[in-house]
Order: C-alpha cells, then sequence, then structure tokens
C-alpha cells in the first residue's frame, strides 16, 4: 500500500522507495505530499482540463493539437520571443497547424491533390514545408550543426517546434537566442514559398542557391531589429521592511519549462533587511503552481521551527493568495492548501502578501538554486556569495516598515490569519 512507503514521522520512505523506482518516477514522488488523514480523501481528476474537471472541449482540443496540451507552456512563450509580431502570429498558427498547404486545401477540397507543386512529394503539409522540402533541405544544414541534423530533420513535428521554440543555451550546442532565430527562419521559409508559388519566381537549382543565401542574410537582419519586450521595471517598486517585531520571508519557486524540474527557495529578514537564514529545496518534478504551494509549505514550517510567531510571506503566487482566500475552488494542490492552512491555524500571526516578481528577486535566485541541491534542502545561515550585494542592495534601498501590519495592500492580495483587521 502507498501508505507502507512512509515512515513514522509520516515522511516519504526514501530508503525504500530509491531502492524500487526509477529516479523519473521518484522526482515525480517528492512533489506529492505523503497520505495523511488530515487531508480530504483522494479523487479522480482530469488531467487534460487546470481545474481537473473533465470537459468535452479539452477532450476536443487535446485529441486535435496533436497532443500539445492547451495550457501548455509554449502558448504563452510565442508572444514574449523576441520577434516581429508578424513571426509570433506565424508561430501560433502553426503549432495549431491551421496554415493552408495543399494537404489542408486537399482535405478540405479546396485542391485537386495535397502534392507539394515545388518539389512534387506526395503530401505537402506544415512539416513538409518546414524541414523537407527544398528550400529547407537548403537552409538547415547550413544553420544546424551535423551532428544534431538527423535528430533535428526527423524528431516528430509538434516537439521539433516546441523545443526549438524553448531552445535554451546552457551547455548546448546552438547559439544564444536561438528560439528566435528558429521562429524567423520558419517563417522566412513560408514566405520564401508563397513568392515561389504565388509570383513564380525562380525555383531552379541556381534560383534556390540565390534565395537560399538571401533568406539567410534576412534572418541575421531580421534578428539584428527584432522588437523588444521585456518588461521594464517600475522605478518606484522597493522592498520593503516588516515592522518592529516582525520578520518577513520572501518564497518562490523554480520549474524548468523542459522537463519540469522544479525547486523552492525562500529568504527570512528581519525589520533591519538583515538576513535571518534562507532555504532551498529540490521538489522533483511538478507544475509551477504546485511549486508555489510548495514554496509556501515549506517557508511555514520551517518559520514554525524557528519560533517566528509574527511573519510576513510574499510570494508573487496571485493564485496563491486566491487560494488561501477561498480555499474550497480547486482540486489541484488540495493536499498541500490543506496542509498549509493547517500550519495557518496554529497559534501565530501571519501575513500572506502578493508582491510583484520584481520584488522577490532574492527568493528568485534561492529557487532557482535549490534545482542544484537534495531532496531534504538546505538551510542557508548566510547568504550564498553571488546573492550578498543583492540582500544589501535591497536592504538599503527598502521602504520603511508599514507601521502597522494589517495595512500591506489592497484587500485582495493579502490574506491575514490571527489578525484583528
Ligand atoms: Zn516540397
Amino acid at each position: 500500500m502507498v501508505r507502507d512507503m512512509t515512515t513514522s514521522s509520516g515522511d516519504w520512505d526514501w530508503s525504500r522507495l530509491v531502492s524500487l523506482l526509477p529516479s523519473g518516477i521518484l522526482d515525480q514522488i517528492v512533489a506529492v505530499p505523503p497520505p495523511n488523514e488530515n487531508f480530504s480523501t483522494d479523487t479522480l481528476g482530469w488531467r487534460w482540463n487546470d481545474n481537473m474537471d473533465f470537459s468535452i472541449s479539452s477532450a476536443y482540443d487535446f485529441l486535435m493539437s496533436n497532443n500539445l496540451h492547451p495550457s501548455d507552456a509554449v502558448w504563452k512563450r510565442i508572444w514574449t520571443l523576441e520577434v516581429s509580431q508578424r513571426v509570433r502570429v506565424f508561430l501560433w498558427v502553426t503549432l495549431h497547424q491551421r496554415h493552408l498547404t495543399n494537404a489542408e486545401r486537399f482535405r478540405r477540397h479546396l485542391a485537386p491533390s495535397a502534392v507539394c507543386s515545388i518539389c512534387s512529394h506526395a503530401i505537402e503539409d506544415i512539416d513538409h514545408m518546414l524541414r523537407h522540402c527544398s528550400m529547407a533541405r537548403y537552409l538547415w544544414p547550413r544553420v544546424v550543426p551535423p551532428s544534431m541534423l538527423d535528430e533535428f530533420l526527423h524528431r516528430p513535428f509538434i516537439s521539433w517546434l516546441r523545443d526549438n521554440i524553448f531552445y535554451q543555451h546552457s551547455n548546448r550546442v546552438l547559439a544564444d537566442d536561438w528560439n528566435c532565430r528558429f521562429a524567423i527562419l520558419c517563417w522566412l521559409l513560408w514566405k520564401d514559398r508563397c513568392d515561389n508559388i504565388f509570383n513564380s519566381v525562380d525555383s531552379n537549382r541556381e534560383g534556390l542557391l540565390i534565395r537560399g543565401n538571401r533568406l539567410l542574410d534576412e534572418c541575421v537582419r531580421a534578428f539584428e531589429t527584432r522588437s523588444h519586450s521585456q518588461p521594464t521595471i517600475l522605478a518606484h517598486q522597493r522592498w520593503s521592511k516588516p515592522p518592529l517585531g516582525w520578520v518577513k520571508a520572501n518564497v518562490d519557486a523554480s520549474v524548468e519549462i523542459e522537463g519540469g524540474k522544479a525547486a523552492v527557495g525562500g529568504v527570512f529578514r528581519d525589520e533591519l533587511g538583515y538576513w535571518l537564514g534562507g532555504f532551498t529545496r529540490n521538489i522533483g518534478c511538478c507544475s509551477a503552481f504546485l511549486a508555489e504551494l510548495w514554496a509556501v509549505h515549506d517557508c511555514l514550517s520551517r518559520a514554525w521551527s524557528l519560533s517566528y510567531r509574527r511573519l510576513v510571506i510574499e510570494t508573487d503566487c496571485m493564485e496563491v493568495i486566491r487560494l488561501l482566500k477561498s480555499p474550497s475552488t480547486s482540486r489541484v494542490g488540495q493536499s498541500l492548501i490543506t496542509w498549509i492552512l493547517n500550519w495557518a491555524q496554529k497559534d501565530w500571526q501571519l501575513v500572506f502578501r502578493y508582491v510583484p516578481r520584481s520584488l522577490n528577486r532574492l527568493a528568485d535566485r534561492l529557487a532557482a538554486l535549490g534545482r542544484l541541491s537534495s531532496r531534504e534542502g538546505i538551510t542557508l545561515p548566510v547568504p550564498p556569495t553571488d546573492l550578498v550585494s543583492l540582500v544589501e542592495e535591497e536592504s538599503e534601498s527598502a521602504d520603511p516598515a508599514l507601521l502597522v501590519a494589517h495595512n500591506w495592500g489592497s484587500a485582495e492580495s493579502v490574506v491575514y490569519f490571527n489578525i484583528n483587521v
């Protein structure tokens, strides 16, 4: 039974689990609270809907989208790529596989056949157009290293798109910002194709070489002039100190977009902005939302054992605040929420507060560190060397503490426990 895999103190019995299960499964178990009689009973949930409720539309979306989940992070990622808006729109349509290729036109009875009019391949679909038609076969080997090319050209189409959009530079072969170059090249391939078909440009071998080189030049130009859409940090937003006698914790989670490896981190600071302690922990694999809940959970259990009895917790996840206000609205993370609420009911004063990401940078850095730590987590009595300057900067520029603890911000972004507001 699952309960046989827990220790007498209620934690997972890792000594047994480790010998029985592969590490990928263990990573997923770290993020699951062990069974506990205080939690509500287990229920079945529909994984293709965020709220775990079944709906026909989510089932349809799942079946139609070539296994790309409607809440997949790639849908949002497209719109933050530093490329022009027309390239983003192109990617969006591509992920939906709605371009009017011959395969699609044939399917809709708009064309006599699905054959590619450029290379006479039997099916001109979006995959053929972006990876296998003559221009694509000319372009990709010029930008993708030979060692990667085979995999690049033959992996499943949607995961090929997704992985290249999410490409991260860390110790890999391709250049920084490969995802932007990739997006621009895909769009240029489409543009060239439309030119070729509708404006009858030269499609012989010389024409292909000339156009291919021109596309590579255009890619470099488009790359250099791409739009910058980084959010600007408002100058007046600063970290603020807690009131006298209170401790402030900043917590955050960090989840790798590819693979979903998750970690949490947090820091406790006193009314002068001094570092009281930090923590960070690897929590295996889970969604960003569950990771944010784990961050709050870890913060509470540590704060309690450190005997802090007046605590402000700042998170940059608004959903956490909403759930603490009305816990019944979600089946996702229900056990964790129950666990957090059990902590909150103890004999101490708590304020949970939403802050924008720019005010939660220290916790963000600590959470990122956690990916390298163990599932037991580590305690940091002093700040890690590369965070010292950030700690000093935040405490020196901090806003003075608000005098009354029940005046922390707008009603929807703060939750109080054991405080008469
Ligand atoms: Zn073709």
